[in-house]
């Protein structure tokens, strides 16, 4: 259904997102697991739209000094986590975005350089119920998130083939 979307960023980062501590459900500090994907960038990167959207979530703190943005694109809904401050310039609810447009920048977390041995990135989290805007975040479960919450790995090795 999201074949014809399109990568997060120009080109693929150098690690995979199934690897390492970044793929959806590896698991955390307390029993819980990862609630998506890690895209390992540098910070100040810009990041791209997946597909058209329209903004559901603003920027708001998310972890270390980073911050998150959330799209509703088509019967999804998508957190770009771990962001700039101030990259997405103020976009309001309801901003609209088309497929490949810059709407942030991978965020600088708090204690690390830039270009340091801490990898930046984009940690991106999907969503099955695109019209439901309740919080994300949520005390039960295992991923810590609403319950709808699902691998987003099918859906990035398809839209790596299409880069924006
Ligand atoms: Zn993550």
């Amino acid at each position: 259904m999201s074949s014809d979307w399109c990568f997060p960023f120009k080109t693929p980062p150098e690690a995979s997102w199934r690897g390492g501590s970044r793929y959806f459900g590896a698991p955390r500090s307390k029993g819980r697991k990862h609630g998506g994907c890690d895209l390992i960038k540098p910070a100040y990167e810009t990041i791209y739209a997946v597909h058209d959207g329209v903004l559901v979530h603003e920027e708001t703190l998310f972890y270390l000094g980073t911050y998150y943005v959330t799209y509703q694109h088509g019967p999804y809904l998508i957190r770009y986590g771990e962001i700039q401050k101030g990259s997405t310039k103020g976009a309001k609810r309801g901003h609209k975005v088309k497929k490949g447009q810059p709407i942030c920048k991978v965020g600088l977390m708090n204690g690390y350089k830039a270009s340091g041995p801490r990898g930046h990135m984009l940690h991106l989290e999907m969503y099955a119920k695109g019209s439901d805007h309740t919080p994300l975040r949520s005390n039960k479960g295992p991923y810590m998130r609403r319950k709808d919450v699902m691998d987003p790995a099918p859906h990035l090795d398809e839209w790596v083939k299409n880069l924006p």
